[in-house]
Order: C-alpha cells, then structure tokens, then sequence
C-alpha cells in the first residue's frame, strides 16, 4: 500500500523554524544501500519540498500514458535500462510542475557524467550530498534486507529482523529477499556505480556544491549529521 503523504503531513507538520530556510535544490548522491531513499523520506517534508526519484517519475508517466510515458513501458517491458535521453527529457518535465519551484531532493538521477551535464543546462542545484560508505558495508545492508510483499517494508535478517521469521510483523505479508539483493547482483549493481556514477562526485565537488556525509549510522545519526552540514535548524 502507498502512504497517504497528507496524513503524514497532518501527523508530521512543517516546524515553524523551517520556513526560514531558503528553498533547497538537492541532489542525493551514493551506492545502493547508502540510505537516500529513506533519508529524503525523512528530510522532504521538513524542507517542505518534493522527493523526485526517478522510479516514481517513470512509475507516474507510465500511468499518465504520454507519450513518453509509453515508451518508458515498452522499455521496462522489455527489461532494458530507460536511456539517458528518455530519463532526461521525463526528468526536465517533473522539475517543470508547480510543485517542484520551491525546491526539491533527486535521488538516483543523475546517474552518468552524461544526465549531470544536461542536468547543468536546466537546473541550478544548490547542494549534492554524497552518501559516503564502503562496498562491504552496502553488501552486508542489501544482502540482509528482506522486503514485504504485502506492504513494502525493509526489514533486515540482521539489525531488524521481523518477531516472526518469514512474516511481516505489520501486516503479516511474506517477506523475501528481492532478485538484485541477492550477493552476486550487489556486486554487479556496485560495478556499475562505480564506474558509472560515482565520477559525480568530482564533477560537482570541482563545481563546489559537494557535502560528504558517513552513511554508515544509523538514520538519526544521519539525519542529524545532514542537517548540521546543510546548517538546518
Ligand atoms: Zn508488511
């Protein structure tokens, strides 16, 4: 089930601090495994702005039936990877909407030396934060990671394994180790990070705007050492 984001809204309001802070254009850099995902989860409603991961985008064009959105599906479909042109002409139009001028967090885009640089034509990003861990840290986390089928959620066989085994304690769904977190997909997905994305993090270091954060802690840990280096309240 997906989560009705007003609720959390609701549950979770903005603090009044941050409506100070200016507007942010973030880019969240880092291997699988680093953590992004459920960071932004945490620091897009505190900033009051959008998580844009590129799943979504293609997930919401797909549904919108575009153009575009077609021939993400006849690609998916297919099992090949969307190319840098598609990816980039979908990502354009998202950070286009209303809802993205006060700010945003892309995460997993860009992802090759190629996105960054049409990125540049179109966008003026304020910070990237670089999601900094080893590869045998990122092994141990994915490999461990056991996903419910019902509900979605990330347990881990390890640091947080569900009470009752092979059941997920909220809803009861089976949980089970998805296809790219088993070890030898890791290690190939790892491959292609390397060679192909973390050349970022030089691109936008010589461009200045590059934070470091240690994305070994735990998510508090984190959270708290990513506002103090975006000198967040
Ligand atoms: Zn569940």
């Amino acid at each position: 089930m997906r989560p009705n984001w007003n609720v959390f809204k609701l549950l979770c309001p903005t603090p009044a601090s941050y409506d100070k802070v200016d507007p942010m254009k973030l880019i969240f850099l880092g291997p699988p495994g680093a953590g992004k995902g459920t960071l932004a989860l945490r620091v897009a409603p505190l900033l009051n702005v959008p998580h844009i991961s590129t799943g979504a985008i293609f997930r919401a064009a797909m549904a919108a039936g575009s153009p575009l959105g077609r021939k993400v599906k006849a690609i998916i479909d297919s099992g090949a990877l969307v190319d840098d042109e598609t990816t980039i002409a979908l990502v354009q139009e998202r950070l286009a909407d209303l809802s993205a001028q006060n700010g945003y967090i892309l995460d997993g885009f860009p992802r090759t030396i190629m996105q960054a640089e049409a990125l540049d034509a179109f966008a003026v990003i304020d910070k990237t934060v670089n999601f900094d861990i080893p590869d045998a840290d990122v092994v141990t986390r994915l490999s461990g990671r056991l996903v419910c089928r019902k509900c979605g959620f990330n347990w881990h066989k390890s640091f947080n394994p569900p009470k009752n085994g092979s059941a997920c304690d909220t809803c009861g769904g089976e949980v089970y180790t998805r296809d790219d977190d088993k070890p030898e997909a890791i290690i190939k997905r790892l491959e292609v990070y390397r060679t192909q994305t973390a050349p970022l993090i030089d691109h936008y270091r010589n461009k200045g705007i590059l934070v470091d954060i240690d994305a070994r802690p735990a998510v508090e840990s984190v959270l708290a050492e990513f506002k103090r280096v975006l000198k967040l309240p």
